[in-house]
């Protein structure tokens, strides 16, 4: 079972490298971002703290987690989208990674600069039915028909948190939280990093070159 981990800033691309990893090789996407989402629908607390950019606390996103981990479609392997974000969490995560049976276990890191993810969220819009992610302002990630959903056909719709007062907030935590993981996943010598200031389809060959060579 293999288990890669995608690491970046906040809008560098994960999803959309994810679902392209999902479509080629079947894993499981699971993003937490997407799973606290759906909590915020009937949580007000996990709500204001996404809208403001803030961290959820681990036990809750852990709790979601574990779960998830243990559905039928994560048997061949899954792709973890915005988790670890804290080193406490990536602790907590190789607590259990032999247990669920993960023979291989890589993290990729996204590479990307600031005014490239800054750009990357003005045009970013998702269908609010199947999650896909477009972006209106990038060539090769546009919808079909702008504002609707290639498969859904419905409206598109902006995230709350895509807005730059709570991306300046999400890149602070990104920084103090999530920046450390590059030095402990290196000196677990599990790292690869991707250079990410690129277009989709060239991160993805380097992506490729990676999880291709990896053992089940
Ligand atoms: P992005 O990577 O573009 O910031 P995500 O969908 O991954 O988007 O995350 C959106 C929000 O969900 C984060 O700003 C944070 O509030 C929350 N979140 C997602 N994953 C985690 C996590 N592992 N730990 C704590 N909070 C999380």
């Amino acid at each position: 079972m293999k288990s890669i981990i995608l690491i970046a800033p906040p809008a560098a691309g994960k999803g959309t490298q994810s679902d392209m990893l999902v479509e080629k090789y079947g894993f499981a996407h699971i993003s937490t971002g997407d799973m606290l989402r759906n909590e915020a629908l009937h949580n007000e607390s996990i709500k204001s703290k996404m809208e403001n950019g803030e961290l959820i606390d681990d036990d809750t996103v852990f709790a979601l987690l574990e779960k998830r981990l243990h559905e039928e479609d994560c048997k061949e392997g899954f792709i973890l989208d915005g988790f670890p974000r804290t080193v406490n969490q990536a602790i907590k995560y190789d607590s259990i990674v032999d247990s669920l049976g993960v023979t291989s276990n890589v993290v990729i890191y996204l590479d990307v600069d600031r005014d490239t993810v800054i750009k990357r969220i003005v045009g970013r819009v998702s269908c609010p039915n199947c999650g896909k992610v477009y972006n209106e302002l990038i060539d090769g990630l546009k919808p079909k028909v702008l504002g609707k959903c290639d498969d859904c056909g419905i409206d598109l719709s902006k995230r709350s948190d895509d807005n730059p007062d709570t991306f300046g907030n999400r890149y602070d935590q990104y920084l103090k939280n999530t920046t450390p993981l590059i030095d402990y996943y290196l000196g677990k010598g599990i790292l690869y990093k991707v250079d990410s200031d690129r277009g989709k389809d060239e991160i993805f060959e380097s992506i490729e070159e990676i999880v291709g060579g990896l053992s089940d």
